[in-house]
């Protein structure tokens, strides 16, 4: 059986994670967000006290260690590390730059490529992230680069932190989205880029339920579901 597999890749902030949650719970595909592997990965190297720039350090770190992504009774995905859930902590905003540093090099992304691929093949999947339409799923069959002005997204992020109970002031999460960008988008390995045959949706000027309705649009336009 052939699986539909939609590839979403953008910036952070852009909305990717909440909007193709939302799409896949419609759609009743497996949400995969390839993020959180990567946030594990820095938050173990981040508790490690191992410097994330150095990659044969960070690669000695993690080589013993068990990274697993599940689905719990809720529905929502899950990260383990070593058996443990780690879903809430790495989510800290301290994780979010260790996980950008991490991601840079080659050996990380490689040992996390086969476990998404995995999932692609024996699911219908919705994986977002920054290289699914370049680097791990170069065949999917719809692609969309998900994208929105530097500060629309740090607003939103604002509001997203002052819910969460960890206000922090615009200009900060500015800043950080601004060094996030850069850092993912200006490194060697799988950078982050619009694959030449992805859709581009900018949400700068949609608010959220205007944003779900274009992407599920676009998905059912190219998957004729
Ligand atoms: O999407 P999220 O902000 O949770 O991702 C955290 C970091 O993981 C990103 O800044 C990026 O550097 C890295 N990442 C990546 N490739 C992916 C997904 C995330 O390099 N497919």
């Amino acid at each position: 059986m052939k699986y539909i597999s939609v590839a979403i890749d953008g910036p952070s902030g852009a909305g990717k994670s909440t909007l193709a949650r939302r799409a896949a719970a419609e759609l009743n595909y497996l949400y995969v967000d390839t993020g959180a592997l990567y946030r594990t990965i820095g938050y173990h190297i981040w508790k490690s006290g191992v410097d994330p720039k150095e990659e044969s350090a960070v690669l000695r770190a993690i080589s013993g260690i068990r990274v697993e992504l599940t689905y719990g009774a809720d529905g929502l995905q899950h990260m383990l590390l070593d058996g443990r859930d780690v879903t809430g902590e790495i989510r800290l905003p301290e994780v979010s730059m260790y996980a950008s540093a991490v991601s840079a090099h080659p050996g990380v992304r490689a040992y996390l490529l086969e476990m998404q691929r995995r999932l692609a093949r024996t699911h219908d999947v919705i994986m977002d992230g920054r290289d699914i339409g370049t680097v791990v799923l170069p065949d999917a069959d719809v692609k969309i680069y998900l994208t929105a002005s530097p500060q629309t997204r740090a607003r939103r992020r604002c509001l997203e932190l002052e819910q969460r109970g960890t206000p922090q002031p615009f200009e900060k999460v500015l800043e950080e989205i601004c060094r996030r960008d850069d850092q993912d988008m200006h490194r060697a390995a799988a950078p982050l880029r619009r694959a030449e045959d992805a859709a581009v949706l900018d949400t700068t000027e949609l608010d959220f339920e205007q944003s779900l309705r274009a992407l599920l649009k676009t998905i059912r336009e190219k998957t004729r579901r």
